[in-house]
Protein backbone atom coordinates (compact mmCIF):
# COMPACT_ATOMS: atom_id res chain seq x y z
CA UNK A 1 0.00 0.00 0.00
CA UNK A 2 1.00 3.77 -0.42
CA UNK A 3 1.64 4.05 3.38
CA UNK A 4 4.60 2.52 3.12
CA UNK A 5 5.93 5.80 1.84
CA UNK A 6 6.91 8.48 4.45
CA UNK A 7 5.81 11.01 2.76
CA UNK A 8 2.06 12.37 2.01
CA UNK A 9 0.65 13.83 -1.40
CA UNK A 10 -1.80 16.33 -1.76
CA UNK A 11 -2.99 17.54 -5.35
CA UNK A 12 -3.68 21.43 -5.87
CA UNK A 13 -6.19 22.47 -8.81
CA UNK A 14 -5.98 25.70 -10.10
CA UNK A 15 -7.88 28.32 -11.24
CA UNK A 16 -11.51 26.08 -11.13
CA UNK A 17 -14.67 27.82 -12.93
CA UNK A 18 -17.84 26.34 -11.77
CA UNK A 19 -19.58 26.69 -15.10
CA UNK A 20 -16.96 25.14 -17.40
CA UNK A 21 -14.85 23.22 -15.00
CA UNK A 22 -17.22 21.45 -12.68
CA UNK A 23 -17.00 17.61 -14.45
CA UNK A 24 -13.07 18.10 -15.17
CA UNK A 25 -12.10 19.23 -11.59
CA UNK A 26 -14.71 16.61 -9.85
CA UNK A 27 -12.59 13.64 -12.22
CA UNK A 28 -9.65 15.16 -11.20
CA UNK A 29 -10.24 14.68 -7.12
CA UNK A 30 -11.99 11.13 -8.05
CA UNK A 31 -8.58 10.26 -9.65
CA UNK A 32 -6.39 11.80 -7.04
CA UNK A 33 -8.35 9.71 -4.06
CA UNK A 34 -8.23 6.72 -6.36
CA UNK A 35 -4.95 6.88 -7.06
CA UNK A 36 -3.26 7.13 -3.63
CA UNK A 37 -3.88 11.11 -3.19
CA UNK A 38 -4.67 11.97 0.61
CA UNK A 39 -6.43 14.97 -0.06
CA UNK A 40 -6.80 18.03 -2.58
CA UNK A 41 -7.13 21.74 -2.87
CA UNK A 42 -8.25 23.80 -5.38
CA UNK A 43 -8.50 27.84 -6.17
CA UNK A 44 -10.68 30.01 -7.68
CA UNK A 45 -14.01 29.86 -7.25
CA UNK A 46 -15.52 27.92 -4.33
CA UNK A 47 -17.66 24.79 -5.72
CA UNK A 48 -19.64 23.79 -2.88
CA UNK A 49 -21.31 21.37 -5.50
CA UNK A 50 -17.98 19.73 -6.10
CA UNK A 51 -16.87 19.73 -2.70
CA UNK A 52 -20.09 17.60 -1.90
CA UNK A 53 -20.05 15.22 -4.69
CA UNK A 54 -16.42 14.09 -3.25
CA UNK A 55 -17.18 13.92 0.19
CA UNK A 56 -20.19 11.45 -0.77
CA UNK A 57 -17.67 9.61 -2.71
CA UNK A 58 -15.35 9.00 0.67
CA UNK A 59 -18.41 8.38 2.51
CA UNK A 60 -19.28 5.66 0.88
CA UNK A 61 -16.55 4.51 -0.64
CA UNK A 62 -13.87 5.27 1.73
CA UNK A 63 -10.92 7.43 2.24
CA UNK A 64 -8.93 9.08 3.76
CA UNK A 65 -9.83 12.28 1.65
CA UNK A 66 -9.92 15.16 1.85
CA UNK A 67 -11.05 18.69 0.11
CA UNK A 68 -10.46 21.93 0.53
CA UNK A 69 -10.77 25.50 -1.39
CA UNK A 70 -7.87 27.62 -1.07
CA UNK A 71 -8.40 31.54 -1.55
CA UNK A 72 -4.74 32.04 -2.35
CA UNK A 73 -2.81 29.26 -4.04
CA UNK A 74 0.66 31.12 -4.07
CA UNK A 75 0.14 31.60 0.33
CA UNK A 76 -1.04 27.70 0.06
CA UNK A 77 2.37 26.98 -2.25
CA UNK A 78 4.56 28.91 0.01
CA UNK A 79 3.48 27.26 3.08
CA UNK A 80 3.85 23.74 1.86
CA UNK A 81 7.42 24.70 0.89
CA UNK A 82 8.32 26.31 4.39
CA UNK A 83 6.39 23.30 6.33
CA UNK A 84 9.31 20.84 4.41
CA UNK A 85 7.10 19.91 1.28
CA UNK A 86 7.91 19.92 -2.24
CA UNK A 87 5.71 21.28 -5.28
CA UNK A 88 5.42 19.13 -8.13
CA UNK A 89 3.91 21.17 -11.66
CA UNK A 90 2.72 18.70 -14.36
CA UNK A 91 2.90 20.65 -17.18
CA UNK A 92 3.93 19.67 -21.07
CA UNK A 93 6.76 22.31 -20.99
CA UNK A 94 8.71 20.23 -17.68
CA UNK A 95 10.92 17.36 -17.53
CA UNK A 96 10.05 14.15 -19.04
CA UNK A 97 8.44 12.42 -16.19
CA UNK A 98 10.82 9.21 -16.44
CA UNK A 99 13.85 11.64 -15.94
CA UNK A 100 12.88 12.75 -12.56
CA UNK A 101 10.23 10.55 -10.99
CA UNK A 102 13.07 8.11 -9.37
CA UNK A 103 14.01 11.66 -7.45
CA UNK A 104 10.73 12.51 -6.90
CA UNK A 105 9.76 9.49 -4.70
CA UNK A 106 13.30 9.22 -3.06
CA UNK A 107 13.02 12.43 -1.36
CA UNK A 108 11.26 12.20 1.81
CA UNK A 109 9.20 15.27 1.27
CA UNK A 110 5.03 15.59 1.13
CA UNK A 111 4.22 16.43 -2.38
CA UNK A 112 2.08 19.05 -3.31
CA UNK A 113 1.77 17.93 -7.16
CA UNK A 114 0.12 21.16 -8.80
CA UNK A 115 -2.31 20.93 -11.61
CA UNK A 116 -3.64 23.54 -13.85
CA UNK A 117 -6.72 25.04 -15.89
CA UNK A 118 -7.20 26.84 -18.38
CA UNK A 119 -4.06 29.45 -18.35
CA UNK A 120 -1.36 28.68 -15.92
CA UNK A 121 0.68 31.58 -14.76
CA UNK A 122 4.05 31.52 -15.15
CA UNK A 123 4.98 31.78 -11.28
CA UNK A 124 3.79 28.33 -10.72
CA UNK A 125 6.61 27.45 -12.96
CA UNK A 126 9.06 29.40 -10.72
CA UNK A 127 7.32 28.37 -6.82
CA UNK A 128 7.49 24.53 -8.10
CA UNK A 129 10.21 22.58 -7.05
CA UNK A 130 9.44 20.50 -10.47
CA UNK A 131 7.93 21.33 -13.12
CA UNK A 132 7.35 17.52 -14.69
CA UNK A 133 6.17 17.01 -18.38
CA UNK A 134 3.92 13.42 -19.34
CA UNK A 135 4.80 13.86 -23.20
CA UNK A 136 5.64 16.80 -24.60
CA UNK A 137 2.00 17.00 -25.90
CA UNK A 138 -0.91 18.77 -24.65
CA UNK A 139 -3.59 16.57 -22.77
CA UNK A 140 -5.40 17.03 -19.97
CA UNK A 141 -4.89 17.44 -15.69
CA UNK A 142 -7.00 14.00 -15.42
CA UNK A 143 -4.90 12.07 -17.65
CA UNK A 144 -1.52 14.07 -16.19
CA UNK A 145 -2.67 13.36 -12.75
CA UNK A 146 -3.37 9.67 -13.42
CA UNK A 147 -0.16 8.64 -15.01
CA UNK A 148 1.95 10.90 -12.88
CA UNK A 149 0.42 8.70 -9.78
CA UNK A 150 0.74 5.76 -10.65
CA UNK A 151 4.44 6.11 -11.89
CA UNK A 152 5.08 7.45 -8.14
CA UNK A 153 3.53 4.49 -6.43
CA UNK A 154 4.86 2.57 -9.35
CA UNK A 155 1.34 0.53 -9.05
CA UNK A 156 1.07 0.01 -5.70
CA UNK A 157 -1.63 2.33 -5.88
CA UNK A 158 -4.01 -0.49 -7.82
CA UNK A 159 -4.48 -2.82 -4.71
CA UNK A 160 -4.73 -0.08 -2.22
CA UNK A 161 -7.35 -0.78 0.43
CA UNK A 162 -9.68 2.41 1.41
CA UNK A 163 -10.62 3.25 5.50
CA UNK A 164 -14.34 3.45 6.59
CA UNK A 165 -15.72 2.30 3.38
CA UNK A 166 -19.52 1.95 3.81
CA UNK A 167 -19.43 -0.50 0.53
CA UNK A 168 -16.93 -2.15 -1.68
CA UNK A 169 -16.87 -3.90 -5.12
CA UNK A 170 -16.11 -7.35 -5.16
CA UNK A 171 -14.38 -7.67 -8.86
CA UNK A 172 -16.32 -10.00 -11.26
CA UNK A 173 -15.40 -11.54 -14.79
CA UNK A 174 -19.18 -10.54 -15.63
CA UNK A 175 -21.56 -8.59 -13.87
CA UNK A 176 -21.07 -6.12 -11.15
CA UNK A 177 -21.17 -7.28 -7.94
CA UNK A 178 -21.10 -4.36 -4.82
CA UNK A 179 -21.23 -5.42 -0.89
CA UNK A 180 -22.43 -3.30 2.05
CA UNK A 181 -19.79 -3.00 4.88
CA UNK A 182 -21.70 -1.43 7.73
N1 LIG B 1 -2.66 25.78 -21.75
C1 LIG B 1 -2.51 25.61 -20.35
C2 LIG B 1 -1.19 26.20 -19.88
O1 LIG B 1 -1.13 27.39 -19.64
O2 LIG B 1 -0.22 25.47 -19.69
C3 LIG B 1 -2.67 24.13 -19.94
C4 LIG B 1 -4.02 23.54 -20.23
S1 LIG B 1 -4.22 21.81 -19.92
C5 LIG B 1 -5.79 21.50 -20.62
C6 LIG B 1 -4.60 21.69 -18.22
C7 LIG B 1 -3.55 21.03 -17.37
O3 LIG B 1 -3.32 19.69 -17.79
C8 LIG B 1 -2.21 21.67 -17.36
O4 LIG B 1 -2.14 22.81 -16.55
C9 LIG B 1 -1.34 20.53 -16.83
O5 LIG B 1 -1.36 20.48 -15.42
C10 LIG B 1 -2.00 19.30 -17.42
N2 LIG B 1 -1.29 18.80 -18.61
C11 LIG B 1 -1.72 18.84 -19.88
N3 LIG B 1 -0.82 18.27 -20.71
C12 LIG B 1 0.21 17.86 -19.94
C13 LIG B 1 1.44 17.18 -20.20
N4 LIG B 1 1.81 16.80 -21.43
N5 LIG B 1 2.24 16.91 -19.13
C14 LIG B 1 1.89 17.25 -17.88
N6 LIG B 1 0.75 17.89 -17.59
C15 LIG B 1 -0.09 18.19 -18.58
Amino acid sequence: MCHQHSWKVFVLRLGHRPERDKRITTHVFLVARAFGAHGAFYSGQKDEKVEASIRKVVESWGGPFSIEYVEEWVKKIREWKKMGGEAIHLTMYGLPLNEVIQEIRKSKKDKLIIVGGEKVPRLVYDLADWNVSITLQPHSEVGALSVFLHELYMGEELKREFENARIKVIPQARGKKVIRLF
